[in-house]
């Protein structure tokens, strides 16, 4: 390798970074892994993309794709391969004002992005967390605070350039490589190297935001009302509950229901979200006219040895009652871990299920669990997480790569139903037939 790296030192535009180099302490490590490559490679230009995926392919190592960092499972770092960090990579440009098209280079995160779109009063429905990486989150889909009206982050692309496992450029749209781009739009980053994406944004305003919080002896029916509201109420409205959170009293914390209300009408407001204040008795209610850019919250770096286990599954609407039951149950047990439960619906289930590669369209709710702590402490809490998952197990279905904390083939069977999975097989082994973009929720060819 040692050769094959000075060759490529020579003209390679970016950075190229060592073990024993100041940087590669950081430059090695992803938000929430620590990994220890044998290098990171920094390109600032599509052409040093190009270059690092034919080093890399040359090299027959492990390769990881950095977008934002900030996958569950690791995945933009690894042992003794090669890194390739998109993180020079984060131009937001708008292309088209009429047409609202932005161009994000592909190592940009929300955060850039909102803020590069915030003064032309444009938005792209995404996730919650500013350092979450465009890249991970829309190759696999994209929940956040529009979802409901504006669908997944993948709904808004229309179009991508990919640099493929033999270092070509090509553009996937709906018009140019149409498999490609069907399979970039939930198939994660198994198909090349996106380094920019195309987006629709949308016009935006502020919203109303807030947490409007309940006692945990009236969780069941205050979450069974919530999840009856979501299936009827206006698309402005994207909704999320949480119960057991630990950081605010374990069993006997309130229940949390975060409102997203998609305008800046107090009246129409109110309106949408006061059938959600009548659920219960509220505790607190600090929902309040606020820019978008500033309900996305900041991410965390994880402390080295600090471990974070999610899984997630879908909720289809003949098992809501069942699983809103259970959680209420769960939610009351000391071993419990964080338990999130996202409304989507509206406009991502107007999508057909077969239009992109992301396969849960029907699903009323996405479900969650977390489990943060030492290393020793999370490991000792698996056989308890494994029997929550045992109950719910009957009433979920399928689960969400971007909240996954591995990768073994049960998950991925769970992320891709049969037949999405042999068409994605199928695209795998036009664009990557050698299997190079593997350190992820991994099609093979
Ligand atoms: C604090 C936090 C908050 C989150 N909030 C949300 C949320 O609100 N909604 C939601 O849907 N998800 C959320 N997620 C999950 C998030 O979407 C995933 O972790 C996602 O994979 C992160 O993308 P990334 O680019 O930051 O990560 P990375 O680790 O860099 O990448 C993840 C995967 O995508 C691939 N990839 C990334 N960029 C590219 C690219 N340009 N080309 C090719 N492949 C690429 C990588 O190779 C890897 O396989 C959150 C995660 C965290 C840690």
């Amino acid at each position: 390798m040692e050769s094959a790296l000075q060759t490529l030192r020579r003209d390679f535009a970016g950075d190229i970074i060592e073990p024993g180099e100041g940087e590669y302490e950081t430059a090695s490590r992803s938000v929430l892994v620590v990994g220890s490559p044998a290098c990171v490679l920094r390109p600032a230009t599509v052409a040093g993309v190009r270059a690092a995926v034919r080093f890399a392919a040359g090299t027959g190592l492990t390769l990881s794709v950095r977008g934002g960092g900030h996958s569950f499972t690791g995945f933009g770092t690894n042992d003794g391969g090669i890194v390739i960090d998109l993180g020079f990579l984060d131009d937001v440009e708008i292309v088209d004002v009429g047409r609202h098209l932005v161009r994000i280079g592909g190592g940009a995160t929300w955060g850039q992005v909102a803020t590069a779109l915030a003064p032309h009063r444009l938005a792209i429905s995404s996730g919650d967390t500013t350092s979450v990486g465009v890249g991970g989150l829309t190759l696999s889909g994209g929940i956040g605070w529009k979802v409901r009206k504006y669908g997944l982050a993948l709904d808004s692309l229309v179009a991508a350039e990919v640099v493929t496992a033999d270092g070509e450029v090509v553009r996937a749209s709906a018009e140019e490589n149409p498999d490609l781009f069907w399979a970039i739009r939930g198939g994660g980053g198994n198909f090349g190297v996106v380094t920019a994406f195309e987006f629709v944004a949308h016009p935006t305003t502020d919203v109303f935001f807030g947490r409007i919080t309940f006692p945990a002896s009236e969780a069941s029916a205050v979450l069974e009302g919530w999840a009856d509201y979501l299936r009827t109420a206006p698309e402005e409205l994207t909704s999320t509950a949480q119960v057991a959170n630990p950081f605010s009293g374990g069993p006997a914390a309130p229940v949390e229901i975060r409102v997203a209300f998609d305008g800046d009408d107090p009246v129409r407001a109110a309106e949408v979200v006061d059938p959600i204040r009548r659920l219960g008795t509220v505790l607190e209610d600090d929902v309040a006219r606020t820019p978008y850019t500033d309900i996305l919250e900041e991410g965390a770096i994880a402390p080295p040895g600090i471990q974070i286990l999610t899984r997630s599954a879908f909720v289809y609407r003949d098992s809501v009652p069942e699983v809103l039951r259970l959680l209420a149950e769960m939610g009351s047990s000391e071993r419990s871990p964080v338990i999130a439960v996202r409304s989507v619906g509206g406009a991502v289930s107007r999508v057909p299920d077969d239009a992109t590669a992301y396969a849960h369209r029907g699903a009323e709710l996405m479900f969650l669990t977390t489990t943060v702590g030492p290393q020793p402490v999370v490991e000792a809490g698996r056989p308890a997480l494994d029997a929550i998952w045992g109950r719910l197990a009957p009433h979920v279905r399928g689960a969400y790569a971007n909240f996954l904390a591995s990768a073994d083939e049960d998950d991925v069977a769970a992320i891709y139903p049969t037949r999405t999975y042999q068409r994605l097989a199928a695209v795998k082994r036009r664009y990557d037939a050698g299997n190079l973009f593997a350190h992820n929720h991994n099609v093979r060819p």
